[in-house]
């Protein structure tokens, strides 16, 4: 049960003043569903502006607040704005240019002759000073002059600056006092702000000790959580289990493991041989060849006579994993099943009782198989793939699968930096496969401007010509869902044209029949080329692809464009990606892009993408999806996150956990960030 203390703040945004049906779809795409959300909906950055009266005073590109009396009303000739003439307090003539409906408001807040103080940014048109679409017109020269600093906030479409500032402000002044969770050592030394402090200052100006404490607050409630679940699992009893070796023998591979692949293997094995239950990440690059360590890890627990289940996030991966994982099996006799949510009728009934009369000995699925139907004889192992798709608490559900805490192995392709790593996986081992498998090629990457389309087209006109096929990445980005999903389908339908029929389309939005039936004529050969949003990034294995196009390039994080280019490259044709990148590049993003060139090793990709990007950062903005996190920052996660973990730890090992006054507080603290899967693990248990 929620504290009480917090009651206030999980109140839903609709209790705010103002906010009724039309703000729901806005305040949505932002994340803010109740007040808390609102409260930790952050500033981007701050626009400080200085009061002039003689505009000959202030900058070109500057940020003013100024009297100013308007002259004249220019409407727009054809297409163009409309314009305001106003004279300042010396004659100096401006213009406020307003385009589209702006027009309306502009024309009833600027009467000719009267007199407004008007904050905006200051340009040059030509000879004339302007100001485009000001951000306050005003009567009253109180309202412009009281706030010189202005914070700026995400926001998306429907919404407007002074829109979230007024809902911003009605969430903080309900904000509760709470104890304090932060160690007393640290917050002296660090000389933060109390948290009912720190969160007003952060939405007043860019103060980075209430910045720190709020983000810090965060990474605490995530590295708490991460140490209970730690915790609470030593605790558990698990089965230990060696395996006789006896089906590993039998595997009849066409290659050697790796000298990687063998120690990941060892140190799986030893985990699964004690009792408490194996909390392990296994890390390794596209390709590195996870799966035949996870086929290892569910034959020790088949050679002890369990059960394992292998965790996919999507189906066509399910599928996919299911089919590899039978052909090695073969001459085993371990019986493998598929299940997926599709699974209906007479064939779901069968693997059901397989599973729980124990004749099936591995099951491969999507979240189906941890579903509360899906009974199992002796669950003693869950591999879960691309670990990062799932979430703690999903993660848990399938622990809960057996009768005693089955034995855990996460895998991911998505190489992140290790401070990332800790923040994502905190409570677990890791193995890392840091070794590729022998004779990979590499794969020949380019940069080519997005003004060169004609020859890329040819370039897979050839390409086509030798009978290999190719992917082209459209980036979807959610905060641009819909323009970048009307991109993807204008290049398919161009693309189509120009290739006819062997093109297909995949994309989020596609029922999840349509997308299986696209991926599978392109992984069977009919299809020539397969048009996909992101939702290619894992898994998919056509080695007949030996060509990759990412358009707008610079719009993904290193890490993706790495998992991308991982789909080619896997037959023995050599293979090519083109990265396609806009006009005009951040000196940033030119080197992040070059950086694609020059490596192909996902670690290194991680750390270095992690070091560009902190750098040249604004406050706050970052990638959405690459982080855990929703406040703090990259730069944040690694100046922050190593003092959290070792507060949390002292917390639990030292000061008695959540129990005590300050064990209270951190519960409060892990309700706050909605990881309070911790504290049900620590009841539980
Ligand atoms: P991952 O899941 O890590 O991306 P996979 O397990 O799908 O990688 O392996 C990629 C490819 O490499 C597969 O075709 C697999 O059979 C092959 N492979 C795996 N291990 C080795 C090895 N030691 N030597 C050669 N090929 C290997
Ligand atoms: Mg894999």
């Amino acid at each position: 049960m929620r504290p009480e203390a917090l009651n206030s703040l999980f109140v839903e945004v609709e209790a705010l003043e103002g906010v009724g049906p039309k703000l729901r779809r806005p305040l949505e795409k932002l994340g803010l569903a109740r007040i808390k959300d609102v409260a930790y909906h952050l500033p981007d950055r701050f626009v400080e502006r200085r009061a002039v009266i003689d505009l000959d005073d202030a900058g070109v590109g500057e940020n003013i607040v100024v009297s100013l009396t308007v002259r004249e009303h220019r409407s727009p000739s054809g297409r163009g704005p409309f314009r305001v003439l106003a004279e300042d307090a010396v004659g100096n003539v401006c213009t406020l240019t307003y385009f589209g409906r702006a027009s309306y408001t502009a024309k009833k807040q600027l009467p000719v002759g009267e007199t407004r103080w008007v904050a905006g940014r200051l340009d040059q048109y030509g000879q004339m000073l302007q100001i485009v679409h000001p951000e306050h017109v005003s009567e009253s020269a109180s309202a412009p002059l009281g706030q010189l600093r202005e914070a700026v906030y995400p926001l998306s479409e429907g919404l407007t600056q002074g829109r979230v500032a007024g809902l911003v402000a009605q969430a903080l002044k309900g904000l509760p006092e709470l104890p304090e969770w932060i160690e007393p050592g640290l917050l002296a030394k660090t000389d933060w702000p109390a948290w009912h402090t720190a969160m007003r200052v952060a939405h007043k100006e860019p103060d980075a000790a209430a910045r720190d404490r709020v983000a810090y607050d965060e990474l605490l409630a995530n590295a708490l959580a991460l140490m209970l679940v730690r915790q609470s699992n030593r605790s558990q009893r698990g089965t230990p289990m060696a395996g006789d070796g006896s089906l590993r023998s039998k595997l009849r591979l066409p290659f050697a493991l790796t000298g990687a692949q063998k120690r990941s293997i060892a140190e799986i094995e030893g985990d699964m041989a004690q009792s408490a239950p194996m909390l392990r990440l296994l890390q390794g690059d596209v390709g590195a060849g996870k799966t035949v360590v996870a086929l290892s890890a569910m034959l020790i627990a088949v050679e002890a006579g369990a059960q394992a289940a292998m965790l996919a996030p999507t189906e066509i991966l399910a599928r996919q994993h299911f089919e590899t994982l039978r052909k090695m099996l073969e001459g085993t006799g371990v019986e493998i099943a598929l299940l997926t949510g599709r699974d209906k009728g007479k064939a779901r009934e069968a693997i059901l009782m397989g599973l729980v009369g124990g004749s099936i000995q591995i099951v491969v699925g999507t979240h189906a198989i941890f579903q509360d139907t899906v009974e199992y004889r002796n669950l003693a192992l869950a591999v879960i793939d691309e670990q990062h798709r799932f979430g703690v608490g999903q993660r848990l559900m399938l622990a809960r699968k057996g009768r005693r805490t089955p034995h855990t192995l996460a895998m991911t392709a998505t190489p992140i930096p290790r401070t990332l790593t800790l923040a994502q996986y905190g409570e677990m081992d890791v193995s890392k496969l840091d070794e590729l498998p022998p004779g990979r090629q590499a794969i020949d990457t380019r940069v080519v401007s997005v003004e060169r389309m004609g020859d890329v087209v040819g370039a897979l006109t050839r390409h086509f010509e030798t009978g290999q096929q190719a992917y082209w990445v459209c980036p979807m980005v959610r905060e641009s869902e819909n323009d970048d999903l009307a991109a993807a389908e204008a290049r398919y339908a161009a693309l189509k044209e120009r290739f006819g029929e062997d093109v297909v389309l995949v994309h989020g939005q596609l029922r999840p029949e349509a997308k299986d039936a696209a991926m599978e004529r392109f992984a069977a050969g009919e299809a020539k080329l397969l048009v996909a949003t992101t939702v290619i990034e894992v898994g998919v294995d056509v080695p007949n692809a030996t060509l990759m196009v990412i358009e707008q390039a610079e719009r993904f994080g290193l890490a993706q464009l790495h998992q991308l280019r991982g789909r080619v490259g896997r037959g023995s044709e050599k293979s090519t990606c083109l990265l396609l990148r806009g006009q005009s590049l951040s000196e940033t993003a030119k080197q992040r892009l070059a950086l694609m060139r020059e490596t192909q090793d996902g670690f290194r990709l991680a750390e270095e993408d992690l070091e560009l990007r902190g750098g040249g950062e604004l406050l706050g903005t970052r990638q959405s999806g690459d982080t855990p996190f929703r406040i703090a920052s990259l730069e944040q996660i690694q100046k922050l996150l190593p003092l959290a973990h070792d507060d949390a730890r002292l917390l639990i090992e030292r000061d008695g956990g959540l129990s005590g006054s300050r064990g209270e507080a951190a519960r409060l603290l892990l309700y706050l960030f909605e990881r309070d899967w911790g504290v049900q693990l620590l009841r539980g248990g």
